[in-house]
């Protein structure tokens, strides 16, 4: 049997992480993860690497940008590559690799845990085993957020569980595969249509600023924001509007945030079916007047990072447009006619 080459990237993680006494931090060396799933042997032959080993909450762009890197630099040299990462920001991480590599069919896959892998009760063994097991079938191919038994595209994944075994979900989209005992059950095997090279970026504008609106919020905080900030995702209510409580602050920072070049993204704070802010009038007037691009069905995580990923590339208003509106990795079913 030809065994696969894998490349495991540990970087922290619950999945990682040892007790002591200023609670739980990450200890546990990659190669130690490694020693967790001898039954990977059999079918795979695996190298591991630890650019750093980092609780998620602090993981950001940088690691995002470092994550890239290894895999473009190892790519050639490997089938498929595994990322031990916490599970915190571990959907952030996963839809930023998919807009950073593109049409790679290589798999990429990102697990981790939520409870550690050294406990006798843990999920560490299984969903590590998972991901190998994953990286390892001929039909895997992009980057997946591989946990509790279900392989979920990169952009799709959301934490909804800080504590159970099931964290993730799949947004608006079906889980690409669910994996039951050692049997990989694909429900998106789509690996024969995809076409084009791998693509990597390395370059991301992290300026970006996330306005979580509730009600009776005042629109003219945004004005201090401006000077620090290349984009503004304001996550509103229901399919999308902007609030108008009398002063039209919001319109007005919409307004400002524009003219001064910077680019205004309209999301939703309901997690499920996404946006349209034709709907009602107090989204689309909005829309209209400020041709402001909106989220549709991607997830907040896809969003945010999908919006750095342009800004690294451009700040035209048009091209900015075009590519937000690119369907990459699975990320937006529900494109404007
Ligand atoms: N705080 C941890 C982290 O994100 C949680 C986890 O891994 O489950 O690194």
């Amino acid at each position: 049997m030809n065994l696969k080459k894998i490349l495991l990237i540990a970087t922290g993680g619950t999945i990682a992480s040892r007790h002591t006494e200023n609670g739980l931090s990450p200890q546990i060396t990659g190669k130690e993860l490694l020693s967790y799933i001898p039954e990977g042997k059999e079918f795979c032959r695996i190298d591991v690497l630890q650019p750093f080993s980092l609780d998620s909450t602090n993981v950001c762009w940088q690691q995002w940008l470092t994550l890239a890197k290894i895999i473009q630099e190892h790519y050639q040299q490997y089938d498929g590559f595994v990322i031990c990462h916490g599970t915190d920001t571990m959907a952030y991480t996963a839809a930023a690799l998919s807009y950073l590599i593109r049409n790679s069919l290589k798999p990429i896959a990102v697990t981790g845990a939520q409870r550690p892998i050294d406990l006798p009760d843990t999920d560490a063994r299984t969903n590590l085993m998972d991901s190998v097991r994953f990286v390892s079938d001929d039909r895997a191919h992009d980057v997946c957020i591989v946990f509790g038994g279900l392989v979920i595209a990169g952009t799709r994944a959301k934490k909804e569980r800080t504590k159970s075994y099931n964290a993730f979900s799949s947004i608006n989209y079906p889980p690409v595969a669910v994996i039951q005992d050692r049997r990989i059950i694909f429900y998106i095997d789509d690996k024969d249509s995809c076409t084009g090279e791998v693509c990597f970026s390395d370059s991301l504008g992290p300026r970006v600023f996330l306005y979580r609106m509730i009600p009776g919020s005042d629109g003219t905080v945004l004005d201090a924001l401006m000077d620090r900030y290349d984009a503004l995702i304001i996550e509103s209510f229901g399919v999308g509007g902007i609030p108008d409580y009398g002063d039209g602050s919001f319109r007005e920072a919409i307004r400002k945030w524009t003219a001064a070049g910077r680019m205004v993204v309209m999301a939703t704070q309901v997690p499920n079916e996404g946006s349209d802010m034709s709907v009602y009038e107090v989204g689309h007037a909005v829309k209209n007047e400020y041709n402001i691009p909106e989220s549709y069905d991607m997830t907040l995580e896809a969003v945010i990072t999908k919006t750095m990923w342009i800004l690294g590339r451009t700040r035209e208003r048009d091209r900015f447009r075009e590519l937000f509106y690119t369907s990459i990795n699975h990320d937006l079913l529900f494109l404007p006619e």
